[in-house]
Order: C-alpha cells, then sequence, then structure tokens
C-alpha cells in the first residue's frame, strides 16, 4: 500500500489513527536541509509552525496545508493560493467553546478566582473575611466585544445570560445580530470608554496587529478588565505592562500572547493583577474531537487534489 507523506506537528494518536494506514507522518522540522520537504503532500498545522513562501518553496510536492485551529495568522495564505497549495481550517465548530473560555476567563478575571484558590489553600487563610477579595460585579455591567463574528456572538449570547449590555465593535455592521442578541455597535473609542469588560475576538491580520496600545487602553475605565480569545498580537504587550502597573486598567485575562509562550521571566506573568491560560479557548473534549475530525477531511481531500470541505479564501 503506498503512503501518502504529511509533516505534521506532534500529532495527537487520535489523530494518527484517522489518518490510518495511508499517511506516513514526518515530524516537524522546517529547516530547508530536512529531506521529508522534498517530497511531503500535505501539512498539518497547529497555529505556530509559520507557513510562508519560503517553507512551500522547498516542498514542491505539497497540495494542502491544514490547520488544526480557525485562526491562520502563523500561514501566509495569498503565497499558498499562489502557488496553487489549498489552505484549511476548522471554522465554527469551536465557537461555543471559545466563548465558553472567554466567560471563563472573565469571570476568573473578575471574581478573583485564581488569586482565591491560591489564598484558600495558604496558611494566612484562617477565617471567613467579608471584606477579602471584593471583586467586579458581572451581573447588569457592559461587555463590549472587539470582533462580532462567529465567536463573538457567541459571546454575546452568554452575556445575556448575565443581563449585559453588549456593545460591539467590527469592520462591518451585524443588523440582524443587532437585533437578536441585542447588541449594540459602537465605534472603538465609544466601546472602549463605555466597557465594563473588553473581550478581543477579532482575527490577527495587518488591521488587527496592536489595535489595543497604549492610546487605546487609556481610553479604558480603570476598573475595566481585558479579555485576549484572539490573539497575543491584537495586543501591545508593552503597553498593556504599563496600564496594568499602573492601575490604568484593573485587570487582563490573556488566553493567548506574543511571544506564545512569554518568556518565563516576562513581567506580566507577576502581575497579581493578570489571570493567564495556555491557549485553551477551543481545548474542550468534543471540539477538539471535532476540529481533529475537520483536519483530517481538509488533508484527506487535499492531498487527493480535491476541493477542501473547510476552506480559507484569500
Ligand atoms: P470570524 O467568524 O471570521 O469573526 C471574526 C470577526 O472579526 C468578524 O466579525 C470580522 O469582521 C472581525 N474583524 C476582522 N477584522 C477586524 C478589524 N480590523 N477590527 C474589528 N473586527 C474585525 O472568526 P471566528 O471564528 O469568530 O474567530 C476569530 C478569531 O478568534 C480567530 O481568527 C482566532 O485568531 C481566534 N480564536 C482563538 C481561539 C483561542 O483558543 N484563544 C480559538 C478560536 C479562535 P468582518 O466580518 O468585517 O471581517
Amino acid at each position: 500500500m503506498t503512503q501518502i507523506p504529511i509533516m505534521g506537528d506532534d500529532l495527537p494518536a487520535t489523530m494518527l489513527a484517522m489518518l490510518g494506514d495511508h499517511f506516513e507522518v514526518f515530524p516537524w522540522d522546517a529547516s530547508p536541509e530536512n529531506p521529508a520537504l522534498k517530497i511531503v503532500r500535505g501539512l498539518v498545522t497547529y497555529g505556530h509552525p509559520r507557513v510562508d513562501g519560503s517553507l512551500l518553496d522547498c516542498c514542491p510536492e505539497v497540495r494542502v496545508v491544514s490547520n488544526h485551529g480557525v485562526g491562520v495568522d502563523h500561514i501566509d495564505v495569498p503565497a499558498c493560493l499562489a502557488r496553487n497549495v489549498a489552505v484549511g481550517n476548522t471554522p465554527g465548530c469551536l465557537d461555543a467553546s471559545t466563548a465558553d473560555m472567554t466567560f471563563a476567563l472573565l469571570l476568573a478575571a473578575a471574581r478573583n478566582v485564581v488569586t482565591g484558590d491560591a489564598f484558600a489553600r495558604g496558611p494566612e487563610f484562617t477565617h471567613y473575611d467579608p471584606s477579602r477579595l471584593i471583586g467586579h460585579e458581572v451581573t447588569g455591567s457592559t461587555l463590549g466585544i472587539i470582533g462580532f463574528g462567529r465567536i463573538g456572538r457567541q459571546v454575546a449570547r452568554r452575556a445575556a445570560g448575565f443581563d449585559m449590555r453588549v456593545l460591539y465593535y467590527g469592520r462591518t455592521r451585524q443588523q440582524a445580530a443587532e437585533q437578536t442578541l441585542r447588541a449594540e455597535y459602537a465605534e472603538l473609542p465609544r466601546l472602549l470608554a463605555e466597557s465594563d469588560f473588553v473581550t478581543l475576538n477579532c482575527p490577527l491580520t495587518e488591521e488587527t496587529r496592536n489595535l489595543i496600545g497604549a492610546a487605546e487602553l487609556a481610553q479604558m475605565k480603570p476598573t475595566a478588565i481585558l479579555i485576549n480569545m484572539a490573539r497575543g498580537g491584537v495586543v501591545d504587550h508593552d503597553a498593556l505592562l504599563q496600564a496594568l502597573e499602573q492601575g490604568r486598567i484593573a485587570k487582563a485575562a490573556l488566553d493567548v500572547t506574543e511571544p506564545e509562550p512569554l518568556p518565563r521571566n516576562h513581567p506580566l506573568l507577576s502581575l497579581p493583577n493578570v489571570v493567564i491560560a495556555p491557549h485553551l479557548g477551543s481545548a474542550s473534549d468534543k471540539t477538539r474531537r471535532r476540529m481533529q475530525e475537520m483536519t483530517v477531511e481538509n488533508l484527506k481531500a487535499g492531498v487527493q487534489g480535491e476541493p477542501l470541505p473547510f476552506a480559507v479564501r484569500a
């Protein structure tokens, strides 16, 4: 039986099982001298290994880049398409899971879940004190969502359960969703000024890189909490660090950073007003299973030269 060579970044056993005996999987090694690059027909990415024109030029047989995830900011999509290499991703199946995690981080930061956990395990917790670790009320507050796409709209649905007023900002007005989700469009400055919580749910693009910098952080309330579920590059980390140190915003909750992970001695990691997660947005059992299936479906179609079921367009 002929095996189709592909290159993947430490693929889990469940995905390998889905690939069956038809694929030979080479470990990810993008150095030009790697001989596997000459024969691989597909690349499987998880979000971090960069796929650009120079890598593709070393892979003359590659037909598809199949990304396990919806965000494709690490893939030069025009460079792929210009070389007739299809690009696939996993949109839709992770919306609920990522919106759940957005709320998990929002609540954790607002209600001191992480600091409270550490305190409750430590020796200082000797008696209940009603003035200890008072958080920010979530119910009835104002939520600003930047990027009102599939995930952003799911965040708005969850906000309704907390009686939140929802503002959103994006490139495109979404009149239908405004009605069904009771969300109000706001230009970025108004959203930043009026929101108690700001969640980032947009893709990382040239337009959104450093979308939240010193000027934007200065427009937020000093009591506001920023939740980054998008990509680290959407936030200027130096500006965020300063804003958090100087109390210009209250807290940040970060599922993503740039770089990712941050260097272990990065000052953001030692701030008490930061909650951080290791990129867990879509990390739930059911969602991850479906993401793996979609990644494999795209890969199988792509290596055969067939249209991808979940294709990224230019
Ligand atoms: P989506 O459906 O394409 O929604 C993205 C939204 O962002 C769209 O409404 C889009 O508006 C808007 N947008 C694009 N450029 C913008 C800009 N310059 N300013 C403001 N809004 C802008 O994508 P999705 O499936 O919701 O995913 C969004 C992103 O979440 C992904 O790209 C990924 O980076 C991130 N993500 C993170 C995790 C995690 O684990 N933390 C998990 C999944 C996804 P238009 O319709 O006008 O383009």
